[in-house]
């Protein structure tokens, strides 16, 4: 389609999907008005305040087979690192009904690992092309990414994960000990056993990549809209316009990508898709002086060298959106990080440690919903990336152009298909 002569699109979210979506979507000539109700990237945004990590190797959906027998210690552990809080279990039964289903057996593990890895494979490169793009190439870096075990039986305990990640295409090198206090000389010396995913790479300050990623879009012709967004005026089964809290977006195209409140937006549309929040957390210890050498995971929390200091980020709380943060989370992070560098436990008593929780919208399956809403085919569904939206930002956004401008996807989009749950 030559440039200019497509539809006007409104993009509902400025968040890594919606800043990549709308990128792509003016690369195939529509027209797009991004409309957001804070800032791009900013700490409202799950894209804020991740780990960084461009895992393409990040397939395996949160929950496996024989979860379930976990649940009664997970809600009697409210610190855990996949907690429920018990106020918020009534409401949160039929999503984890569906959670501990979509993971039940070996089979559907991998069903899910094969989709994702179609979703996520190569990330880091397309992660890394759009930031030179943009002017933003030093916050992409395709180093690899270490997984990091206290010993030989915590690998063996996620063989199934591994396995399914062999089959799918990732591969790795094992490290032992000595190799890995090669590389990693400020690592407690109980990890003795390690795993780096030479494909991975990491994203060195995610806010501060898709505030860039924003302008970069006004730059080639976005125009960014401060407002929420509140409905859609649709007749005749056509789009009209996007409605605001500041008045209405004309367009004859939307894409509905606001994270976690993508789902009363599809609610005002008919479609109740079971969109929960897995609150997540993050410390940063500015001016942390040890670390890791690449980015790593350890003990579920993922840790990286961030532009603003070391950063741990992880922790899984069911809970409402709307509920106070529970900043034991963070603290729990905050040991988890001396526990692995114990030579920063003097620096963070100096360091300013900054806190922050955000919210991964995540389906019960672990995979998005990339489609079509049942209302009307001008809306575009993509939002629900869970654990994996930052690295799956990039294919998700061309995916997204592909669809609104009716050509053939680059990957098949059954398994994301929304109707999945409708
Ligand atoms: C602790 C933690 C660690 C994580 N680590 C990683 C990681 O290492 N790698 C990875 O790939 N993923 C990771 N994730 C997941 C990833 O951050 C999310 O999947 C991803 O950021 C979701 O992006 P999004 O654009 O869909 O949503 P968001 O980033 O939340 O953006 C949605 C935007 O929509 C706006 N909005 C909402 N409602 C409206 C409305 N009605 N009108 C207008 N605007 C609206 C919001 O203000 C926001 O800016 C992590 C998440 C957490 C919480």
């Amino acid at each position: 389609m030559p440039p200019g002569t497509g539809r006007h699109v409104a993009i509902i979210g400025a968040g890594a999907i919606g800043v990549i979506s709308a990128i792509e979507a003016l690369r195939d000539g529509h027209r797009v008005t991004l409309i957001e109700s804070a800032e791009p990237g900013g700490t409202q945004a799950a894209s804020y305040g991740n780990a960084g990590w461009l895992g393409s190797h990040s397939v395996i959906p949160p929950a496996g087979p024989g979860l379930w027998k976990a649940v009664p210690g997970l809600l009697m552990d409210p610190l855990g690192p996949l907690a429920i809080r018990w106020s918020y279990l009534p409401k949160a039964m039929p999503w984890l009904a569906r959670y501990l289903w979509s993971g039940w057996t070996r089979a559907k593990v991998e069903e899910t690992a094969r989709a994702l890895r179609l979703l996520l494979n190569d990330a880091p490169v397309l992660h890394k092309v759009l930031a030179e793009e943009a002017g933003l190439s030093g916050l992409i870096q395709c180093q690899g990414l270490l997984h990091v075990y206290p010993s030989r039986a915590g690998f063996e305990a996620e063989k199934l994960a591994w396995e399914i990640r062999h089959h799918v295409g990732v591969r790795w090198i094992e490290l032992e000990d000595q190799d890995l206090r090669r590389r990693e000389p400020d690592l407690d010396p109980r990890y003795c056993c390690g795993v780096l995913v030479e494909e991975g790479g990491h994203c060195r300050d995610p806010g501060a990549y898709v505030g860039g990623l924003a302008r970069h879009a006004q730059a080639l012709g976005a125009q960014v809209v401060a407002a929420k967004a509140e409905g859609f005026d649709i007749r005749g089964g056509r789009l009209r316009s996007v409605v605001t809290d500041r008045g209405e977006v004309a367009c004859d195209a939307a894409v509905i990508a606001a994270g976690i409140h993508s789902k009363a937006l599809c609610a005002s549309l008919g479609d109740r898709l079971p969109l929960a929040t897995e609150r997540g957390y993050h410390v940063v210890i500015e001016g942390a002086e040890v670390g890791p050498r690449c980015a790593m995971m350890a003990d579920r929390i993922g840790v990286s060298w961030m532009r603003g200091g070391l950063r741990a980020a992880g922790q899984v709380e069911i809970a409402a959106v709307d509920a106070a943060p529970d900043w034991r989370r963070a603290d729990i992070l905050r040991d988890g990080l001396t526990a692995l560098f114990p030579a920063l436990a003097p620096n963070i008593r100096k360091a300013d440690v900054r806190l922050w929780m955000g919210h991964r919208p995540s389906m019960p399956d672990g995979r998005p919903c990339i489609g079509r809403s049942r209302a009307t085919p001008d809306i575009v569904y993509a939002f629900g990336h869970g654990h994996v939206g930052l690295a799956g930002s990039a294919r998700t956004g061309r995916l997204v152009a592909q669809l609104l401008s009716g050509r053939e996807t680059e990957i098949p989009l059954a398994p994301f298909d929304p109707r999945r749950y409708l």
